[in-house]
């Protein structure tokens, strides 16, 4: 049989790891860190860095494809293991999502709408782009950012010097903030055989910048869903895509602007584990190994919500809940703001 090869041992690594054992798949997880959630689920586990030449070379020898669970991996680790095996998602849809200015520029000249932004190193440059964005807005740096990490808010120009600071000498972005009512993600998939496959959008509630509860469906009119699935399959014919993307997107009263995409299974789509035939993790799978793409119909209504540090102290009570299924991720500590497992509540058959 064959095996997929996933860069990443956390949540998304295991769950993945699960998904693939489950099509009959071996798995090889490549992670840095000792005793990762993935290790638990995967047929092999190697622990190395992504600077060892050695260890990447071994485990290219021992995969047939490989995949990623986060879009920061060096440079140099993908181009010798590009070298080796197909990497799914590509090595553009990585490089578009590691940097906001990057990825916003390509979202742009697709004729899709952003917040409008504007790079910026200097105090300079921010004072620039403050005069030409104007207030609120939001401070990002270009790279490296997840749950709401390396952003700062300027309510006016006086923020901006303590907001560049926060940035710690990074490349950032300004951004200006968006007005929305509400924000909605497209967990959506493409084939190796260009076809395409959309979950239904879902709506993402954020608390203390991390993701609190993902609820389906969304409140959207059915124009706004079919611009929603329409401008996600846009984004991954564009970028030749093979996978599952996560889109992040804003619901204005001007339409529908992209935040962000990711180019892996995405925290908004665990829903799907329990509202769908074939959830995102399979769905993945299925896509990097070259397997028509599954029907990702939604059968149930369904909320999720993350269980984050000191939430998975009412697991007793979680675990008695009728109509809730438990995904626990076998992370033995609970720091404040560390995901330790979700739960999806089926609302409604
Ligand atoms: P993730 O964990 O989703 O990768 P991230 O660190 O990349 O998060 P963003 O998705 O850019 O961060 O921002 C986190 C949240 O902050 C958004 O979901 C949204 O609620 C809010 N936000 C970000 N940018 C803007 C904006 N330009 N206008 C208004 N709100 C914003
Ligand atoms: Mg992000
Ligand atoms: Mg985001």
């Amino acid at each position: 049989g064959a095996t997929i090869g996933i860069l990443g041992g956390g949540q998304l690594g295991r769950m993945l790891s699960v998904a693939a054992a489950r099509l009959g798949f071996r798995c090889h997880v490549y992670e840095p860190m000792a005793n990762p959630p993935a290790a638990h689920v995967a047929d092999v586990v190697t622990t190395a860095g992504y600077d060892d030449a050695e260890a990447l070379r071994a485990f290219a020898a021992s995969v047939d494809v490989i995949t990623y669970e986060f879009e920061n991996i060096p440079t140099a680790a993908l181009d010798l293991l590009e070298s080796l095996r197909p990497i799914r998602p590509n090595r553009r849809a990585l490089a578009i999502s590691q940097d906001r200015i990057a990825e916003k520029d390509f979202l742009t000249d697709l004729g899709l709408t952003t917040a409008p932004y504007a790079a910026v190193s200097t105090l300079a440059d921010l004072e620039a782009a403050m005069a030409r964005i104007g207030t609120p807005a939001i401070l990002k740096t270009t790279r490296l950012g997840y749950d709401g990490k390396g952003q700062a808010r300027l309510r006016s120009g006086k923020d901006a010097a303590t907001a560049l600071s926060a940035m710690n000498g990074a490349d950032a972005v300004l951004e200006g903030f968006v007005n929305f009512s509400h924000e909605v993600s497209v967990i959506a998939a493409r084939g190796l055989d260009g076809s395409v496959a959309c979950y239904d959008p879902g709506e993402n509630v954020h608390r203390d910048g991390i993701l609190h509860t993902t609820t389906i469906p969304a409140r959207l009119t059915n124009a706004q869903r079919t611009d929603a699935v329409l401008l996600a399959a846009r984004i991954l014919n564009a970028l030749d895509y093979v996978g599952v993307m996560g889109v992040e997107l804003f619901v204005t009263a001007e339409g529908l602007l992209v935040n962000e995409i990711a180019p892996r299974v995405h925290n908004s789509g665990h829903w799907t584990q329990n509202g769908c035939a074939v959830d995102q993790f399979e769905q993945h799978i299925r896509a990097v190994a070259g397997w028509p793409l599954g029907d990702g119909g939604r059968y149930a209504d369904v909320t999720m919500e993350n269980l984050i540090g000191d939430d998975v102290l009412r697991l007793p009570e979680i675990a008695r809940e009728p109509q809730a299924a438990l995904h626990l991720y076998g992370k033995t500590e609970a720091r404040p703001g560390r995901k330790m497992g979700h739960v999806n509540r089926i609302t409604r058959r």
